[in-house]
């Protein structure tokens, strides 16, 4: 009877998936089922007899225990309780292992029977785990971003340093508080709420923006984006959230609003100076201007010719002012008018162009020559302005040859560019950008009439239209003034 059940018990062994050994009371092995066998990489022939030692590392340099240890702790409190100790396999090679060890007894005799694990594979996945978790530790701490985890309650589990800063609580204050507690008490309802709705219709990310208030009353805005974290159940475990402070980026933004609100006002009542102070100014000098006419009319023989010389000088003097006040007129005219834009053609303006410059054509002996121009969007006066300067300014800066102006085109991703090429005197390139300004010419008065409004027109033309205008010129070599005009506004 006993034999039958002690040869069970060896049926039973000798089949279990684990690894088990048997050892008497001294510590001799006693049996070693084939899996114990394979794990070592001993026969149990080779080892009945021996001490357990021999499956036990000579000095294990480290802190855990070893295999010997673990049955020799066998008569006190860790019968029956798995422990994680240290084997020894037969090429020397150590490995943990896991082992519960209990007693029996067999005719009279104690033994202890240690069933064991192999947990090499288990230990080396902690390992991994371990320092892939101090990698992203190491990574979440260096970002310029903050970065936060939550429970599924909302209650901080982890922030990084930038977090911290942002939020002016340090890390063992966040830890367990509310993800809610920083948050300045102005956006408290409306985070909350926004917050609430957007778990209720299930949004992966919850975008938000909002101010953080530090303990010293500070305030910092920033944008939040958080994602849940769920079990495998599909509950929520947490929350992790990425916190970007856009303080800066929102005061330059203010800044900025207020000078371009400025700068338009500014600009506009410029705009409104200029027109109001020419076009009043026109009506008192139309008066000397006559008055110094008429002057002159009937009293050139009644007055020596020192006066006379001084009457000449004052009539050219207002004449040439009413000229000057005309022109800043006309530039304070050149205005965004919503209205007036609208479809037109190219073409046709360069047609109107041509017909109002015949006589200075023709005088020249100008060959003036064109790509098919397109249609846009454009004020049909202004764009009519823009032509006729740049053909006119064409054909009275010429040289020695009679002008050949040629007006190309070229589409572009949005828009067009216009070209307007001439063979006169070019302009130096250090007045390249000067002669778009106003009353900026180059010459003497008397040299070629004009007062140096034409181009600052169409600059302000073409601003207008949201495109851009230049030249490439070589002194002597011609000019070519460029010009873009969108598609769309
Ligand atoms: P204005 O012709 O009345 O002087 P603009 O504003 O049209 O005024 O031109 C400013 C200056 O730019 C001119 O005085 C002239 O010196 C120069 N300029 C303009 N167009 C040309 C051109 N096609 N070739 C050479 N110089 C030019």
């Amino acid at each position: 009877m006993l034999r039958e059940s002690e040869e069970q018990l060896r049926a039973v062994v000798a089949n279990a998936a684990d690894s088990i050994i048997t050892v008497d009371e001294l510590g001799n092995i006693n049996s070693l089922n084939p899996g114990a066998e394979k794990l070592f990489g001993y026969r149990e022939a080779d080892l009945m007899g021996e001490n357990i030692q021999v499956l036990t590392p000579s000095s294990s340099g480290s802190d855990e225990a070893s295999l010997d240890q673990a049955f020799q702790m066998k008569e006190q409190t860790h019968l029956g309780s798995s422990q994680e100790v240290l084997g020894q396999r037969r090429d020397g090679t150590t490995f943990p292992l896991d082992m519960t060890v209990s007693e029996m007894l067999l005719h009279g005799q104690r033994f202890f029977t240690g069933v064991i694990r192999d947990i090499s594979t288990r230990r080396q996945m902690e390992t991994t785990l371990r320092a892939n978790e101090a990698r992203f530790h190491q990574l979440a701490e260096m970002s310029p971003i903050g970065i936060y985890l939550t429970d599924a309650h909302g209650l901080y589990v982890y922030t990084n340093q930038r977090w911290q800063q942002i939020s002016g609580l340090t890390f063992e204050d966040s830890l367990g508080a509310k993800w809610t507690n920083a948050i300045a008490r102005q956006d408290y309802e409306s985070v909350v709420n926004a917050w609430q709705t957007a778990i209720a219709s299930q949004q992966d990310i919850i975008k938000q923006e909002f101010h953080f208030q530090h303990p010293d009353g500070e305030q910092r805005t920033v944008t939040s984006h958080a994602i849940g974290l769920y079990w495998e159940d599909k509950t929520i475990s947490g929350y992790v959230g990425i916190v970007d402070d856009i303080t800066l980026r929102r005061k330059a933004e203010a800044i900025q609003q207020r000078y371009a609100t400025e700068l338009e006002r500014s600009n506009k009542e410029l705009e409104q100076f200029a027109y109001v102070s020419s076009h009043d100014l026109q009506e008192p000098l139309r008066m000397v201007a006559s008055y110094c006419r008429l002057l002159q009319r009937r009293y050139a023989d009644k007055l020596d010719q020192d006066a006379n010389e001084f009457i000449t000088y004052a009539v050219e003097g207002a004449t040439r002012m009413q000229v000057l006040i005309n022109d800043l007129l006309a530039y304070s005219r050149v205005r965004r008018k919503e209205r007036t834009m609208k479809q037109v053609s190219c073409q046709q303006i360069l047609e109107r162009s041509l017909v109002n410059l015949q006589q200075s054509i023709r005088e020249s002996q100008a060959t003036i020559t064109s790509d098919p121009l397109p249609a846009l969007m454009g004020d049909e006066t202004q764009l009519h302005q823009l032509f006729q300067n740049l053909l006119s300014n064409a054909i009275k800066y010429r040289g020695d040859e009679a002008p050949r102006i040629h007006i190309g085109i070229e589409q572009q991703e949005n828009g067009w560019l216009f070209s307007v090429r001439d063979n006169g005197i070019g302009i130096a390139p250090h007045y390249h950008e000067r002669i778009f300004q106003i009353f900026q010419r180059l010459h003497e008065r008397g040299k070629y009439p004009g007062t140096g409004i034409g181009l600052a027109i169409c600059s302000k033309v073409v601003e207008i239209h949201g495109g851009r205008i230049w030249v490439d010129s070589i002194e002597g070599k011609g000019s070519t003034f460029f010009f873009t005009l969108p598609k769309v506004h």
